[in-house]
């Protein structure tokens, strides 16, 4: 069973092509989603953080203090950096055990990671795929899902590679613009994938 991750810049429309390749049955681990999870449900993960970032990273119930943790390592790389190496590893954990309950006779599955190639997690991947689009069509959708202002998704793409620096990193480019089909990119990576 091929491993692929896939990723793309934020608004590019990485989960609108994850989905698409859903309806062709293709399984879909959906890592940005697993890493919150975990921070919740992992025991291992839990006192990793409590013991770096302090007992208030969570309330008495067991929610994570999302405005305490994101006080700390909002801003500091270095504490953001401590944080991630404390996730990933948990959000591996999540990836594997998923991966048992995928069906034996599948040729492939998707990985989807908004820092694919920031976190090195592309290296535990067989192959990569990198959803494009245009930076303004980027900015307006997120503009409009998010309730946000263009400033504000400026400044969480510049937390990001750029579009140049992944595309040197990935093995295949879906294009999500107007003047190309994204079914029929998908189509094709997906013949290209089975055989
Ligand atoms: P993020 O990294 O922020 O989670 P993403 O790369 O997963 O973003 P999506 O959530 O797939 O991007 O797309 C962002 C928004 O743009 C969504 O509301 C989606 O429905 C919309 N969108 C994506 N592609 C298209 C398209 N080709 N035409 C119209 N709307 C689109």
């Amino acid at each position: 069973m091929l491993k692929i991750g896939i990723t793309g810049g934020i608004g590019s429309g990485k989960t609108t092509v994850c989905r698409i390749f859903e309806t062709l049955g293709v399984p879909v681990f959906y890592a940005d989603t697993a890493a919150k999870q975990v921070m919740v449900t992992d025991p291992l993960l839990i006192a990793g953080i409590k013991q770096t970032f302090g007992s208030g990273s969570y309330d008495e119930s067991g929610q994570l203090n999302n405005k305490y943790i994101a006080h700390i390592v909002f801003n500091d790389a270095a504490e953001l950096a401590k944080l991630n190496a404390l996730v990933h590893p948990a959000t591996f954990r999540a990836f594997e055990e998923w991966t048992k309950n995928v069906p034996s006779h599948t040729p492939y599955i998707l990985k989807e990671a908004a820092l694919l190639f920031e976190s090195d997690s592309y290296k535990m991947c067989d192959q990569s795929i990198l959803v494009t689009s245009p930076t303004s069509d980027r900015i307006q959708r997120v503009m409009t899902r998010d309730n946000v202002t263009a400033a504000q998704v400026q400044s969480r793409m510049d937390k990001q590679f750029s579009d140049e620096q992944k595309a040197a990193m990935a093995g295949h480019t879906i294009r999500n613009e107007e003047s190309v089909s994204l079914i029929l990119q998908v189509l094709d990576l997906h013949q290209q994938f089975i055989k």
